[in-house]
């Protein structure tokens, strides 16, 4: 493990744009569970009832999404950016970090410190609500109080409208800024550090491949293997922030 992180080190001391790219993994040590571990969501839940087409077709199957999000919005909210998200913060200060994509609705990259305008976030975020009819916006916040107050499937209260959180659900097509540029800083970069990711959503799971084809290294950081391990020039099996708070430690030490 020593040895592994010394060469990341070695990696990012070299490397002039650094792209950063993060999932459920690295939130979960801030109470964020993720999707597919023993306790994730989908332990909990079918994610059959969460398509898209389900949710703009039927009341039903609304009112099992809102139910869903109402129980995940509260430890999402409540969360703090551990030392992983910490980490990528100070990549951003030391002038190394080019972006960070995240495939994350928590806004913790946000949260921890990095520049908006530097986080790309390819599924949306969970802290807004938007009406599909007329687009008016809501703080996720003021929905979790209707949630909370009883409202089982709120509605937009301008036009009656479906309101659904600004996250992109299973079956809607992903945001075409965000996408884009992706592969773009992905070709562009140097080296691409995948951290808390089991590389299976697509399209988000091939942008590493478009960096690693592009000539950038490549690292993979998340507890269990991935689909794209042996692709990797370093792949560390381990907790998302024990390792790159060990990483951020020897490359301060210059
Ligand atoms: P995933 O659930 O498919 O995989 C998470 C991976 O993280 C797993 O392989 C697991 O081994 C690893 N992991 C868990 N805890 C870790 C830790 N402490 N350190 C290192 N690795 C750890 O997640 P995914 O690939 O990101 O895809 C799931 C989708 O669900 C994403 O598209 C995302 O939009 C959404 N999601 C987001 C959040 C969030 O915003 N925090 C939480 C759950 C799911």
């Amino acid at each position: 493990m020593e040895e592994l992180i010394q060469k990341v080190v070695e990696l990012i001391r070299q490397a002039k744009r650094v792209v950063v790219f993060t999932g459920a993994g690295v939130s979960t040590e801030s109470g964020i569970p993720d999707f597919r571990s023993p306790g994730g969501v989908w332990q909990k839940y079918n994610p059959e009832d969460f398509y898209y087409q389900k949710f703009i077709s039927s009341e039903e199957s609304r009112e099992k999404y809102w139910q869903m999000s109402r129980e995940f919005y509260e430890p999402l909210k409540n969360a703090l950016p551990n030392a992983g998200h910490k980490a990528v913060v100070e990549l951003e200060k030391m002038g190394k970090l080019d972006c960070v994509i995240t495939q994350n609705i928590d806004d913790l990259h946000q949260r921890a410190g990095n520049s908006p305008e530097r986080v790309i976030e390819l599924h949306g975020t969970a802290i807004s609500v938007s009406c599909l009819a007329c687009r008016k916006k809501y703080p996720r916040e003021e929905i979790q109080s209707w949630l909370l107050r009883g409202v089982r499937v709120p509605q937009c209260d301008v036009c009656g409208g479906i309101l659904k959180p600004d996250t992109v659900s299973f079956g809607q097509s992903m945001p075409p800024r965000e996408t884009e540029e992706s592969f773009h800083r992905a070709r562009n970069c140097d080296l691409f550090i995948v951290i808390g990711s089991s590389l299976v959503v697509q399209p988000a799971a091939s942008i590493p491949l478009e960096a690693r084809n592009s000539g950038a290294k490549l690292v993979i950081i998340n507890r269990d293997p991935t689909y794209h391990d042996s692709y990797a020039d370093v792949v560390i099996h381990g907790s998302a922030g024990e390792i790159m708070s060990k990483i951020l430690e020897r490359l301060q030490v210059t």
